[in-house]
């Protein structure tokens, strides 16, 4: 059981999940908005809504999701800068998968201070690297509602149907096995290096993301909860 968060407790800031690819980023960020009834932004699913509607940005995007490298940044970064602007951001959001560059640390750095945001919360998810094969390929999400399991992990209660509205469970294409060592390997070489740029800042905090997703929340509420005390 995690610790409840009281009616009159906001987030008013902006919280960033930064960890490789299986981390449980997703799973984690969900449930941290859901908390604190604030936007979770995920630009992995901004950009995966394009390419399922075929729009111009998601035709540049989808070849480079399916081998496993970073979309560029001046396709991110537009996105994220028309996303914040709606009203529901103006209390907080949380980020999951942005930034994932220094460039795109610095412009967001810039955009908070612009908007009159406190400087963000970074949640490091510190993982056993041999975890995440099996967390990647067994993850299954809900083309409803966008619901994570994970077939080993965390399973439907009925195989292939989501337990929230029952709709049909899909892998991400980017999930295959082949796929999954490009992936950490542009985390390495182009994410990694912001956790000691966050850690210079002062502003990231480890967690242990190997541990069960009810004890990785508990944590996680716990870092984010002394954070904003005054
Ligand atoms: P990310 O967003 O960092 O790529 P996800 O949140 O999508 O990661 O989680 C990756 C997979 O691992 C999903 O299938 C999810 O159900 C599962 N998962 C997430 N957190 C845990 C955990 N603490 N223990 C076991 N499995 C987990
Ligand atoms: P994710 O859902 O976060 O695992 O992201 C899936 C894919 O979307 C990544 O492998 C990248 O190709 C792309 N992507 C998501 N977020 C970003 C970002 N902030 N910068 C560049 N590419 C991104």
């Amino acid at each position: 059981m995690t610790p409840d968060v009281r009616p009159h407790e906001k987030l008013d800031r902006a919280v960033i999940f930064l960890g490789p690819p299986g981390a449980g980023k997703g799973t984690q960020a969900k449930e941290l908005a859901r908390r604190f009834s604030v936007p979770h932004l995920s630009t992995g699913d901004m950009l995966r809504e394009h390419v399922a509607q075929g729009t111009s940005l998601g035709q540049r995007a989808q070849p480079i999701m399916a081998r496993g490298d970073l979309v560029s940044d001046s396709i991110v970064l537009r996105m994220v800068a028309d996303r914040i602007e709606r009203p529901d951001c103006a209390r907080g959001f949380v980020f999951d998968g942005f930034p994932r560059t220094v460039a795109q640390a610095q412009w967001l750095g810039a955009l908070l201070r612009q908007h009159g945001f406190k400087p963000p919360l970074v949640i490091h998810m510190v993982i056993d690297p041999g975890l995440l094969l099996r967390r990647i390929t067994g993850r299954r999400m809900c083309k409803v509602g966008g619901e994570i399991y994970n077939i080993y992990e965390r399973p439907p209660k009925v195989a292939g149907h989501c337990d929230n509205d029952g709709g049909e469970l899909e892998q991400r294409a980017d999930d295959r096995e082949e796929i999954v060592g490009p992936r950490l390997a542009a985390y390495e070489k182009q994410t990694a290096p912001l956790a000691a740029y966050y850690r210079r800042l002062g502003r990231l905090r480890d967690i242990d993301a190997s541990k069960s997703v009810d004890e990785v929340a508990k944590l996680i509420v716990e870092v984010v909860s002394a954070a904003r005390q005054p």
